[in-house]
């Protein structure tokens, strides 16, 4: 970039793509793809928007993100998805920037004209960009989703430091629910075991055999959330492709729910007490609801009730907070609502002409942005470049730009960003700390807080 225009002024150089991240990309870009939706999709749209995207750890965001890439090098296909979930984040980096100026702020649904105006402006700047490659997969990754953003066993890092129990955000997170509810089980298999061994038989009041029958049920309970957890992260794949990524450029509200009402029928009501493990076990029958309602700690009953009652209000409405009519309304149809909505309340107001041809740089007519014109996108395809390359070509690019900064992180996107819905993240990453040669790299855009003058 040309800091004193901030226009396009040429080329730097051309700079290495990290040699693993090159041979996943190639082998597998439906799953870079599928990574790309990031937390909307992945362990699910609640747990991405309560849990990952706020900072709910005193590291935020960057915890998340740096665990995934520590933990990518197994295969093509989980660097590959890594790779698209540091893409996401980049994209939120910029994205938000520019979407928080005019909603006022972080997504947040208090008050409530600020979630609308975000779902309503990213709605109509999502049908304005051109047609993405809609092939995207976690074939050969659902493991690794599974085991590094569901399965939070007790001791896991998972459990200790993302999904924290009690944590900020996690009570309508099924994997976090239902691992908690898992590990009571566990323990509870344990002790009726131990229990059973100490049984002296002539003690009327220690019955080995109920006592094992106990655990029996208890673990056939346990294998049914073990089950409902592994088939949750193709689920979240489907609900989030429903939901925000088809090639019908549709937000299919009803398809999602009845994803979500078929996971509830084949999966959630069996991890919430399964009934149906109990057949065999008619000497249990008095005691059974006894039973299932003892496990359950407390604190998840109310969480499970609501999960069995309406699984996609849990998850949407809290996500968005929005009924799906009226999420439906906003996402399907921006351009309505657009001047009564972004002309009132928190953010810089602006209506839908001024938007077109001071933000977007387009004519009513025009169906698609050009990405080189908009700020916000030209900084993500950048910064999307950038996330791509190793740690020396990185330095390498510090160098020629002159600036003294050197990464010690393995990739740019890791170890600054706190929040993916908060604005001017890019502050703290390593380009973001040298004005001088942040300018030369990105596009100055409405929304940004940093490097405001010109070097
Ligand atoms: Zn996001």
């Amino acid at each position: 970039m040309d800091p004193a225009t901030g226009k396009v002024a040429g080329v730097i150089g051309e700079y290495a793509v990290d040699a693993a991240v090159l041979d996943a990309l190639k082998k597998n870009p439906d799953q870079y793809r599928a990574g790309i939706l990031g937390p909307d999709a992945y362990p699910d749209v609640l747990t991405g928007q309560q849990v990952i995207h706020p900072p709910t750890n005193p590291d935020g965001t960057n915890r998340w993100l740096e665990y995934l890439w520590s933990n990518s090098d197994s295969s093509p296909a989980i660097k590959a998805f890594v790779t698209g979930y540091l893409t996401h984040a980049a994209g939120d980096m910029y994205g938000h920037t520019f979407i928080n100026n005019f909603t006022g702020g972080a997504f947040t649904f208090k008050p409530a004209d600020n979630a609308k105006k975000h779902i309503l402006l990213e709605s109509y700047i999502g049908k304005r960009v051109p047609d993405p490659t809609f092939a995207a997969s976690i074939a050969g990754v659902e493991d690794f989703i599974y085991q590094k953003m569901v399965d939070a066993r007790p001791g896991t890092y998972l459990d200790k430091e993302l999904l924290v129990k009690d944590g900020e955000g996690t009570d309508g997170s099924i994997p976090r629910v239902y691992s908690t509810l898992r590990a009571e089980l566990e323990a509870d298999v344990v002790k009726l075991t131990a229990d059973a061994k100490k049984c002296k038989p002539w003690n009327p009041k220690c019955s080995a055999v109920l006592l094992k029958a106990e655990a029996k049920y208890k673990k056939a309970w346990i294998a049914d959330i073990d089950a409902g957890l592994k088939e949750w992260v193709k689920t979240s794949d489907s609900v989030a492709k429903a939901l925000f990524f088809n090639s019908e450029k549709k937000t299919d509200v009803d398809k999602a729910q009845a994803i979500l009402d078929d996971y509830v029928n084949k999966h959630l009501i069996s991890m919430s007490g399964p009934p149906d493990a109990v057949g065999s076990l008619a000497v249990l029958s008095g005691k059974v609801q006894d039973i299932i309602l003892k496990a359950i700690p407390d604190a998840l009953v109310e969480p499970i009730k609501q999960f069995k009652r309406n699984l996609y209000d849990v998850l949407i409405k809290r996500a968005t907070g929005m009924s799906s009519d009226e999420l439906k309304r906003y996402s399907s149809d921006p351009e309505t609502y657009f001047d009564t909505e972004m002309t009132k309340g928190p953010g810089q107001l602006i209506n839908r002409g001024k938007f077109d041809t001071d933000m977007l740089f387009i004519k009513p007519a025009d169906k698609t942005i050009e990405y080189k014109n908009v700020g916000a996108a030209y900084d993500t395809v950048v910064m999307s470049k950038l996330l791509l390359l190793s740690k020396d070509s990185v330095n390498k690019l510090m160098a020629d730009l002159g600036s003294t900064n050197r990464l010690e992180k393995p990739d740019i996107m890791l170890g600054f960003i706190k929040t993916l819905d908060g604005d001017n993240q890019q502050a703290g990453m390593i380009l973001g700390r040298d004005c001088r040669s942040y300018r030369q790299v990105f596009m100055r855009f409405a929304g940004e807080r940093i490097c405001p003058q010109t070097p």
